[in-house]
């Protein structure tokens, strides 16, 4: 039984293999790689995943999420329809069909994933993404980090000599920056950075956020179609200017149109406060290197990596144009695949060893003396360790029969405690004594995962094990199997309609999105694939279906081209005639 390397990715999801020697991409039911990390339920209850739920966010935003994987850790609910979703229960939504691509193209069940986190995603982050492999039926074999698995891909498609390389991972919503050196097989990632709240979503926000203030609208007034609109419009925009000088916006509502026309120095002056958090978080990667050296080569990858305004910067900052890895977007998870391969014991990845560092430094609350009223920070483990990382410290008593010793755990890197994130909590009983007396010996664990353990023993011999405050991420067994029979009661949206059903979301979408002729004639298209989805055979199913999917291409052109040129709509007869004779020409 295989092990599937799986990318859960802020935007997009993939799934990979390793077998006959190489890592294979997993393609979804519409035959791409790539599975957009959007939910969506439907009227019947069941659940969409993938390109057919992102086209839902403008259709039906009220029961349609995306990007929810910055929620990861937290406690936010998501309400869509009658359902209501924890961030990491939707996520195990999206690794639920990727677990059944995977099935369905490899033939057999599969258990066990290896998954890959941003670096910087902190202790409660990675637990609840292990928790959505459990909610998903996954046992995860290894948590990997982002830009470690880019790195090991690069490195085994290149091989080559002794090499120090810069990796940069920009996705939809996460940054994350490592240094790797890399001699013989050995791949070691010798520091980290990043920041979990930045990405391309954050152009796409800036892009609207422009706008909405260049045309008079207030973003929180508009409805939630129309904003989810203005939102695919800047990401289309923005990824058209990689290529074209300039890309039009607009918004048609209650009669009045707007527009923006965003041109690539545009575009650049409002990336430019993302680009100054992208350059601090590089030269914290860069700073953290104890041993200074040259960085042979700087590679991009992520969907982000693709933008020509970030190149530019990114030029100027280091005097020579990164190099854009190939498949920016799917190197990630090649090595993720990698990985699982390692994990299988693949016989031709035997001698490839990776050593990862930790993200976070890691320390108890102290306090120096009784008076002292804000503790501060004792570190066990300091960042860019390598990992597992253990080590231990005694504490001792402030006070004369004091009962016990207290041990607040924090991550982070701030002096006083209440700077740095609480991950828990931890009690140990102690015998009676004077002051100072009497101990407890704590020990810190960074597995590989780069999740935390935590143990305490008192000098009277109490032990705990890591007693966590958050504890809706450490759920009892009945609270786990509570969980996973909600989440496995939900159905996925039935196989082999997803390729019509994405098509007939983004007719839906557009038809929203569009007014007047335009607009009929996609109703009239629209009417025409349902009529024939319900009756049709299925070679007559597949003709329409591609006479739909190409007269939705060429409105969607008519869409994006610029809203005031009137005449540039055609000819509503041409536009109508959807009958079948027309669709031969292919
Ligand atoms: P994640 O790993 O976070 O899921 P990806 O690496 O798939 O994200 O990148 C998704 C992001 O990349 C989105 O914000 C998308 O708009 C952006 N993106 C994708 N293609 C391009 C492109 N050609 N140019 C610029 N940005 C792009
Ligand atoms: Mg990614």
């Amino acid at each position: 039984m295989s092990i599937i390397g799986i990318d859960l990715g802020t935007t997009n999801s993939l799934a990979c293999v390793y077998r006959n020697s190489r890592a294979e991409l997993i393609p979804n039911e519409l035959g791409e790689y790539k599975t957009s990390s959007a939910v969506s339920v439907l009227e019947d209850g069941s659940v969409l995943v993938g390109a057919a739920a992102k086209e839902r966010l403008i259709s039906h935003p009220e029961s349609t999420a995306a990007g929810f994987k910055v929620w990861m850790g937290t406690d936010r609910i998501t309400t869509l329809g009658a359902l209501s979703f924890k961030p990491e229960e939707l996520s195990a939504l999206v690794l639920r069909q990727l677990l059944q691509d995977a099935q369905r193209y490899l033939g057999e069940p599969v258990e066990e994933a290896v998954i890959s986190v941003p670096a910087y995603f902190n202790d409660d982050q990675r637990c609840a993404t292990k928790l959505a492999a459990q909610l998903a039926g996954l046992t995860v074999k290894r948590l990997i980090n982002e830009p470690s698995a880019a790195a090991l891909c690069h490195r085994h498609a290149i091989s080559g000599g002794d090499c120090r390389m810069m990796i940069v991972d920009f996705g939809g919503g996460t940054l994350d920056v490592s240094i790797v050196d890399c001699f013989e097989n050995i791949i070691e990632i010798t520091a980290i950075a990043g920041d979990n709240h930045l990405g391309g979503d954050d152009i796409d926000q800036v892009i609207v956020e422009h706008f909405c203030r260049e045309n008079g609208l207030s973003l929180t007034a508009l409805s939630p179609g129309a904003r989810a609109s203005l939102f695919r419009q800047a990401e289309t925009a923005k990824i058209a200017l990689s290529g074209a000088p300039a890309a039009m916006i607009s918004l048609q509502q209650g009669g009045q149109q707007s527009g923006l026309l965003l041109t690539r120095p545009l575009l650049t002056q409002l990336c430019e406060p993302i680009f100054q958090r992208v350059r601090q978080v590089i030269s914290q990667a860069v700073r953290d290197r104890d041993r200074v050296g040259r960085i042979d080569d700087v590679v991009l990858v992520g969907g982000s990596a693709q933008l020509t305004v970030l190149g530019d910067f990114l030029e100027e900052l280091f005097g020579r144009r990164p190099a854009v890895a190939a498949g920016p977007d799917e190197i990630v998870a090649l090595g993720v695949g990698l990985c699982a391969g390692i994990k299988e014991r693949a016989e031709d990845l035997r001698d490839l060893v990776m050593t990862d560092v930790c993200p976070f430094s890691l320390g108890v609350a102290t306090y120096n003396d009784l008076h002292d009223k804000t503790p501060h920070m004792a570190f066990l483990i300091q960042r860019s360790s390598m990992l597992p990382a253990s080590r231990q410290e005694t504490f001792y008593t402030l006070q004369s029969n004091q009962q016990a010793l207290r041990f607040e755990i924090y991550q982070g890197e701030g002096y006083f405690a209440s700077e740095n994130l609480k991950l828990g909590e931890l009690e140990v009983q102690v015998p009676p004594g004077t002051a100072g007396e009497q101990s407890a010996a704590v020990t810190f664990t960074y597995d590989i995962d780069g999740i935390l353990h935590v143990s305490a023993r008192s000098s009277g011999g109490d032990y705990r094990d890591r007693l966590i405050l958050n504890s809706r991420l450490h759920l009892t067994e009945e609270e786990r199997a509570q969980a996973l029979e909600r989440i496995s009661q939900i159905r996925l949206a039935a196989q082999g309609t997803q390729r019509e059903r994405y098509l007939l979301e983004k007719a839906l979408s557009l038809y929203q999105q569009s007014t007047g002729r335009l607009r009929e004639a996609i109703a009239h298209l629209i009417r025409h694939f349902q009529a024939n989805l319900e009756q049709g055979d299925r070679i007559s199913r597949e003709r329409v279906y591609r006479h739909v999917q190409k007269q939705l291409e060429q409105f969607q052109h008519y869409f994006q081209s610029d809203p005031f040129a009137e005449d540039f709509w055609a000819d509503p007869e041409e536009l109508e005639d959807t009958d079948e004779d027309t669709e031969d020409e292919e």
